[in-house]
C-alpha cells in the first residue's frame, strides 16, 4: 500500500504519482453509465466525444450505459505542455446530422478552466440539439474560470496537472490503466 503510495513513473522530464487506480476508474464509469442511461431513458442519444483524451472514457462509458446511439468525434485544442491557454481552437468539427434534433451527449475527459467548453458549447447549441448532456471524467473546480453546466462528474479533484486513462502530457501517458499526478517532489 505504501509502496504503491510512493511509486513515480517519468514522463518526459516529469515525475507522476498514483492518483485513481484503474479499479476506481472503474467503479466509478459503472456508475455513471447507469446514471446516464436513467436520463436518458427511451432517448436515441447521439454520443459526440472530445478527442483525444476522452476516447478511453468514452469507450468504457458508453458500454456502461448500454446504449444504443451514433458515435462521433470532434477534436478542439486549448492546452500546451501543463498550461492551459485561453483560446479554443477547432480541428475537427460537429456534424449537423449528429446534431440538429438529437439529444447529444458530450463526453469529455476533463473540465479545467471551462474554457473549451465555453467555447465548444455555443458551436453545438447553433446546431440545434434536441438537449445537451454534458460527462465529464474529472472536473477541476478551483481551476474553473468561467460558469459551465456539467451534468455528470466522475471525479472532482485538485487543480493538478493529471496523466491516465487516454490523458496525455505531451503525446505521453495515455496508454496507462490508472490517472497519475504531477508529483510535487522533483
Ligand atoms: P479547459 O478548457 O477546461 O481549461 O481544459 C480542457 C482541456 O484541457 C482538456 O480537455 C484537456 O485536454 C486539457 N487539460 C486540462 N487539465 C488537464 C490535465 O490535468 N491533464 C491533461 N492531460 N490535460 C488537461
Amino acid at each position: 500500500m505504501d509502496s504503491a503510495k510512493t511509486q513515480r513513473i517519468q514522463l518526459h522530464e516529469l515525475p507522476f504519482r498514483p492518483f485513481l487506480t484503474e479499479a476506481e476508474i472503474n467503479e466509478r464509469v459503472v456508475e455513471l453509465g447507469k446514471d446516464l442511461a436513467e436520463r436518458l431513458k427511451g432517448g436515441d442519444p447521439s454520443f459526440i466525444v472530445m478527442l483525444r483524451g476522452a476516447f478511453i472514457f468514452a469507450a468504457d462509458l458508453i458500454r456502461a450505459s448500454g446504449m444504443d446511439g451514433e458515435i462521433s468525434f470532434v477534436r478542439t485544442s486549448s492546452y500546451k505542455g501543463t498550461e492551459t491557454e485561453g483560446k479554443v481552437r477547432m480541428h475537427l468539427a460537429p456534424e449537423a446530422q449528429a446534431v440538429t434534433g438529437r439529444d447529444v451527449v458530450l463526453i469529455e475527459d476533463i473540465v479545467d478552466s471551462g474554457l473549451t467548453m465555453q467555447a465548444f458549447l455555443p458551436e453545438l447549441e447553433a446546431l440545434n440539439p434536441k438537449s445537451i448532456t454534458l460527462v465529464t471524467l474529472l472536473h477541476k473546480p478551483e481551476a474553473q474560470r468561467v460558469d459551465v453546466k456539467i451534468d455528470f462528474v466522475g471525479f472532482v479533484i485538485p487543480t493538478k496537472f493529471v496523466v491516465g486513462y487516454g490523458l496525455d502530457y505531451d503525446g505521453r501517458g495515455r496508454h496507462l490503466a490508472g490517472i497519475w499526478q504531477l508529483a510535487e517532489d522533483f
